[in-house]
């Protein structure tokens, strides 16, 4: 069984006595909300390419779940995920309590500009500050060489990398591409909501980018005309609404007719009470 840490201070004293002991002993941090799957999984298998030592942080962070968010269902299985972070040969499990994170009189939010306001920000107006915030204080408590992102959370990968470097963090941010089901459906701890019905359903999602990121980039249609299209078959194969599918620069996010450079298509839609996102690249055409 892997070693549990639930405050400040022992992770500030594990991680020294590491690093005394080892010379010069590297090391990665895996942010995590719990419920682990594979995706989590290939996070990890990176980290312990990058570093030495490994710590995996749960910590399903309430201000960035909005009101009427599922902040209380959100999946939660310390035993199963001890099992699988030993499987992955993980350090070290840093699982604070919110207490530990926001102290009495906590007063303090880091907001990236612009990048947060988009998309996912749009819709769920107070998310990135909740996540930005958190990383900021997991980068500051873990000090780690590396620290390790999915591209399945694109934005979220974006505003991690601007934070990094807007408040120099010594921390090189790696990316780690999306883990998906055998019919394309990406792996989420949300997975879990849908019913057998939705499930049958999700994978429309990834296909239906995939497709439309094909027709970009064959020029086969004016991109606006691909994603309208999308929409619609979306909403007919039983998606209740789509919250955004949108051509975007791979870098700024800035919004995109035609790609003249790397570009993302990024989507965020609901399947019952279920809120799905995905996103793939899209080459430049030009
Ligand atoms: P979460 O526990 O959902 O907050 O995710 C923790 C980290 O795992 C984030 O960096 C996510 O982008 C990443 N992640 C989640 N799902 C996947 C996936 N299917 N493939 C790769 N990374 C993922």
């Amino acid at each position: 069984m892997i070693e549990t840490i639930r405050t400040v201070a022992a992770l500030r004293a594990r991680i020294a006595a590491w690093r005394q002991a080892g010379g010069a002993s590297t090391v990665a941090l895996v942010p995590t909300m719990g419920a682990l799957h594979r995706g989590h999984l290939a996070l990890i298998a990176a980290a312990r390419a990058q570093a030495q030592r490994v710590v995996v942080s749960i910590f399903v962070n309430p201000t960035q779940f909005g009101p009427g968010e599922d902040f209380t269902a959100y999946p939660r299985n310390e035993a199963a995920d001890l099992q699988a972070l030993a499987t992955a040969q993980a350090d070290l499990l840093y699982a604070p309590e919110p207490g530990e994170i926001y102290g009495e009189g906590f007063a303090t939010t880091v907001s990236v500009a612009g990048l947060s306001a988009e998309l996912e920000g749009a819709v769920r107006p107070y998310h990135f500050a909740g996540v930005a915030t958190v990383v900021a204080k997991l980068f500051n408590q873990t000090r780690p060489d590396v620290a390790v992102f999915g591209e399945k959370d694109y934005q979220q990968l974006l505003i991690v990398r601007r934070l990094a470097a807007d408040l120099d963090i010594a921390t090189r941010i790696l990316a780690v591409p999306t883990l998906r089901e055998s019919d394309g459906l990406a792996l989420s701890s949300r997975n879990v909501y849908l019913t057998p019905h939705e499930r049958q359903i999700a994978p429309a999602l990834y296909a239906t980018l995939g497709e439309v990121a094909a027709g970009i980039e064959a020029s086969r249609e004016i991109p606006a005309k691909l994603i309208d299209q999308a929409k619609r078959s979306l909403r007919q194969a039983g998606f209740a609404g789509i919250d955004y599918l949108e051509l975007r620069d791979g870098e700024t996010l800035a919004a995109v007719e035609h790609p003249n450079r790397p570009a993302r298509l990024l989507a965020a839609a609901r399947l019952g009470k279920t809120r799905l996102i995905d996103n793939v690249a899209v080459a430049a055409t030009r």
